[in-house]
C-alpha cells in the first residue's frame, strides 16, 4: 500500500463561511477570494473511507469525477451534531445511482441513538442478504479505544475528544502501515489522547483563543466545546507532530494574514475546501 491520501472535502465549523451580512475581515475575505469559502466539515480517506457526511456533502462531491465517487465504500461519524451526520440522506442517493453494496457506517453506540431518529429507515442493522434492496447503510458500531479496519490495511482508531457532555464525540487515529494521521476536528481535552507523533494532526479551528471561545454562543454546552487554535498549536508541538492543519473553521473574524500570525511555522497551516495531502508511505 503506498501513500495515504486525505481530501478536505469542507471545512467549515457549524456554519458555512462567509457568514450572511457580515462584513468582518474573515468573511470579507471570503466574498473575494474562493479559498476563504468553507462548507461544512468531512475527509475522504484514500477515496474511499467518507467521515462525517454533512448538509453539504451533495455539492461537496458533485465536484468529483464518477469513478471517485464510485470508489467510496465506507462511511465513519465523530458525532450526531447537524454538521457532521445530516447528509446521510443525500449520501444515500450515491449507492442508488451506483447499484453499490450496502454501505457501512461507523459510528458510538450513544451516536446511534440520535442517528436513528433522524434516519431509521436508512439503516439496516445486519447486512441485507438480498444484496442490500432495501436500506442503503449497514450499522456498525466503532468503540473507544478498539481499532476497526474498513479494509485491510488501513485502520481508525477512536477516541474521547470530550466535545460534548450528552454523548461521545470520537477523534479518529487513522494508521496505515508506519504513517499516522490524526482526525480531530471537534476537540476540547487534549490530556489524555495519548497520541504522538503524527504524521499529520487535523485539529478544531472553531475559536482562535480563549477570549473569542468565552464570548462566542457556539461555545455553549449544547453544540459543545471546542479548543483554540492557540492551545491547539501548543499541544501540536507537545505531542512533536510533523505537520498540523486546522480545520471546523469557525467565524474567528480575522483575514487569513493575522490568522497566520498565530501559528508558528510552515508546519502549521489551515485546511482549505478541495485540498488533497498526500502523505508518501
Ligand atoms: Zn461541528
Ligand atoms: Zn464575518
Ligand atoms: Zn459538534
Amino acid at each position: 500500500m503506498g501513500e495515504l491520501t486525505i481530501r478536505f472535502l469542507g471545512t467549515s465549523a457549524r456554519h458555512p463561511l462567509p457568514r450572511w451580512g457580515c462584513d468582518c475581515p474573515q468573511c470579507s475575505h471570503a466574498r473575494t477570494d474562493p479559498g476563504g469559502v468553507r462548507s461544512r466539515p468531512s475527509i475522504l480517506v484514500n477515496q474511499r473511507v467518507l467521515v462525517d457526511p454533512g448538509p453539504d456533502i451533495y455539492r461537496q462531491l458533485a465536484v468529483l469525477p464518477p469513478e471517485e465517487l464510485t470508489a467510496i465504500r465506507d462511511i465513519v461519524i465523530t458525532h450526531p451534531h447537524a454538521d457532521h451526520y445530516l447528509g446521510l440522506d443525500d449520501l444515500a442517493q450515491l449507492r442508488q445511482m451506483l447499484n453499490l453494496e450496502q454501505l457501512p457506517v461507523w459510528a458510538q453506540f450513544d451516536s446511534w441513538t440520535l442517528i436513528l431518529v433522524t434516519f431509521n429507515y436508512l439503516v439496516s442493522h445486519e447486512l441485507d442478504p438480498g444484496q442490500g434492496t432495501e436500506r442503503p447503510y449497514v450499522r456498525r458500531d466503532m468503540t473507544l479505544g478498539q481499532s476497526f479496519e474498513p479494509y485491510e490495511g488501513l485502520s481508525f482508531t477512536p477516541f474521547d475528544t470530550f466535545h460534548t457532555n450528552t454523548f461521545t464525540t470520537a477523534g479518529l487515529v487513522i494508521e496505515q502501515n508506519d504513517l499516522r494521521v490524526v482526525y480531530a476536528p471537534t476537540s476540547y481535552d487534549s490530556a489524555f489522547w495519548g497520541v504522538t507523533e503524527s504524521d499529520l494532526l487535523i485539529l478544531d479551528g472553531t475559536f482562535l483563543n480563549g477570549d473569542q471561545s468565552s464570548n462566542q454562543p457556539e461555545s455553549g454546552e449544547e453544540y459543545g466545546r471546542h479548543l483554540p487554535i492557540v492551545e491547539g498549536v501548543r499541544f501540536a508541538q507537545a505531542t512533536r507532530a510533523q505537520r498540523t492543519l486546522f480545520t471546523h473553521i469557525g467565524h474567528i473574524q480575522v483575514a487569513p494574514e493575522e490568522l497566520r500570525t498565530y501559528l508558528p511555522d510552515d508546519a502549521f497551516d489551515v485546511a482549505s475546501d478541495g485540498q488533497v495531502v498526500e502523505l508518501p508511505a
